[in-house]
C-alpha cells in the first residue's frame, strides 16, 4: 500500500466536467486530484468522439471532442491538478466530518475533505472476448491494458484485435517479445494505415506472425497460460502463449459507484440543484452521473453544476472564511491565480 495522498478534493472522473471542476475549485484556492480509469483525460469526448464536432459549447461555435479536451487542459493548467490515470476508484469511505478516504484498484489511498463524483455514464471497461474460461487467466496472463511493458519481455505474446490499440501494442511490444502473434478475424484493419504497413513489414521480414482467425481456446494452469488455439478458415493451430492481450474496445459500466453508500436512482445519483451534493454531505455529483428534475446530459450543464458545487465545497475546505463572489474580468486576485495579472 502506497503513502496516503492528502488533498482538499478528489475528483472521480477526468471527463470534460471533472476537468472544468478543477478550474472552478482552483479559483477558490481548492486543490484537487483527479482519478480516471482511462489512460487519457477527456472522458466520452476523448474516447467516443474525439474527431466529431460539438456545436453547443457556449461561445465556441465548433470544437471537436479532442479539441475541447485540449482547451480544458490549457484552461486548468494554472491550478496544477494531479492526474492518476489508468486507475479505477474502488472505495469511498467517510472517516468523519469533511473527511473521506478514497482507494483505487492500484491500492493508491487519498484522504480529502470532499469527494466529487464526475463519473459520467460510469467507468470505461474493456470488452471481454468470447473465449471460454478466460476469466481464470485475467490479470495473471490475460491483460486488457499494458501497465508495465517489461513484465512482457521475452515472452510469447498473442495480441488480438484490429484497431489502433492492437496495432500500437503490436509495434511497441514486438521488439521485446520472444515471439509476437497478432490475431484478427479478417485481413483488414481499422487502425491507422501507417501502423498497418509497419505491422505488415514486420510479418514480411519474419519478425512476427499474423494469424487470420479467432482465439478458440486457452490452455494453462493456475491462471498462467501456456498455449492458445487459433481457429482459422481451414484449420485450428496451437501456438505457444505466455500472455494474451485482447483489444476489443471499451464499454461503459456503472462500476463501483453503487457501493459507496450514496443514494442512487436508476444508476444515477440524485442531487440538490443548489450545490449538487448527494445524500452524503461532502460528496458531490456533477455531469452525466447525476439526476435532478429537468436534468439535461449536456457538457454545458456539467460546467454550470461544477461552478455552483465549488461554492459549497469552499465552506467545507475553509469553514472559518467568508466567500466573496468575484469576476475573472475584474478581480486582480483571481487573475493572479490564473497567472495573467
Ligand atoms: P464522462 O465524459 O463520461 O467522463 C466520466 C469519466 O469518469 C470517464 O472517463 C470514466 O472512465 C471515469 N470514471 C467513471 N467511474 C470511475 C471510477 N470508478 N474510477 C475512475 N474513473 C471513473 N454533449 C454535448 O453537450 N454536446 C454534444 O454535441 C455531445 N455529443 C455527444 C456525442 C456522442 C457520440 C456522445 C456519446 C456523447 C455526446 N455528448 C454531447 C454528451 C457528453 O459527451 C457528456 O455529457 C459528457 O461527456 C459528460 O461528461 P462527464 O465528465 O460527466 O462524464
Amino acid at each position: 500500500m502506497s503513502e496516503t495522498i492528502k488533498t482538499d478534493v478528489v475528483i472521480i472522473g477526468a471527463g470534460p466536467v471533472g476537468l472544468f471542476a478543477v478550474f472552478e475549485l482552483g479559483l477558490l484556492d481548492i486543490k484537487a486530484h483527479l482519478i480516471d480509469i482511462l489512460d487519457k483525460v477527456g472522458g466520452q469526448c476523448a474516447e467516443l468522439y474525439p474527431e466529431k464536432p460539438i456545436y453547443d459549447i457556449p461561445g465556441i461555435p465548433l470544437i471537436t471532442g479532442h479539441g475541447l479536451t485540449d482547451a480544458l487542459m490549457e484552461q486548468i493548467k494554472p491550478f496544477n491538478p494531479n492526474f492518476h490515470l489508468g486507475e479505477m476508484v474502488l472505495k469511498v469511505e467517510k472517516l468523519g466530518d469533511a473527511q473521506f478516504r478514497v482507494t483505487t484498484d492500484r491500492d493508491k489511498v487519498f484522504e480529502c475533505k470532499c469527494v466529487v463524483v464526475a463519473a459520467g455514464g460510469g467507468s470505461f471497461q474493456p470488452k471481454r472476448p468470447p473465449i471460454a474460461g478466460i476469466e481464470a487467466y485475467e490479470d495473471k496472463s490475460v491483460h486488457y491494458a499494458v501497465r508495465k511493458m517489461d513484465a512482457l519481455r521475452d515472452k510469447h505474446l498473442v495480441i488480438v484485435g484490429g484497431g489502433d490499440s492492437a496495432l500500437d501494442w503490436t509495434l511497441n511490444l514486438q521488439p521485446i517479445a520472444k515471439r509476437l502473434t497478432l490475431v484478427h478475424r479478417r485481413d483488414e484493419f481499422r487502425g491507422a494505415p501507417d501502423s498497418v504497413n509497419k505491422m505488415r513489414a514486420l510479418v514480411a521480414a519474419g519478425d512476427m506472425d499474423l494469424r487470420i482467425g479467432q482465439v478458440a481456446a486457452l490452455e494453462g494452469d493456475n491462471g498462467q497460460l501456456v498455449a492458445a488455439q487459433i481457429k482459422g478458415k481451414e484449420a485450428t493451430d496451437r501456438i505457444a502463449c505466455d500472455a494474451l492481450l485482447p483489444f476489443f474496445g471499451l464499454t461503459m459500466k456503472l462500476g463501483p459507484v453503487a457501493d459507496w453508500g450514496i443514494k442512487m436512482e436508476d444508476e444515477l445519483i440524485p442531487v440538490d440543484t443548489a450545490a449538487f451534493e448527494t445524500s452524503v454531505p461532502g460528496i458531490f455529483a456533477i455531469g452525466d452521473i447525476n439526476t435532478y428534475p429537468g436534468k439535461l446530459k449536456l457538457i454545458l450543464s456539467g460546467f454550470h453544476e461544477g461552478a455552483l458545487m465549488a461554492q459549497k465545497i469552499y465552506h467545507y475546505v475553509y469553514p472559518e472564511k467568508r466567500l466573496v463572489f468575484q469576476y475573472t474580468t475584474s478581480s486582480t486576485s483571481l487573475q493572479k491565480k490564473l497567472g495573467v495579472a
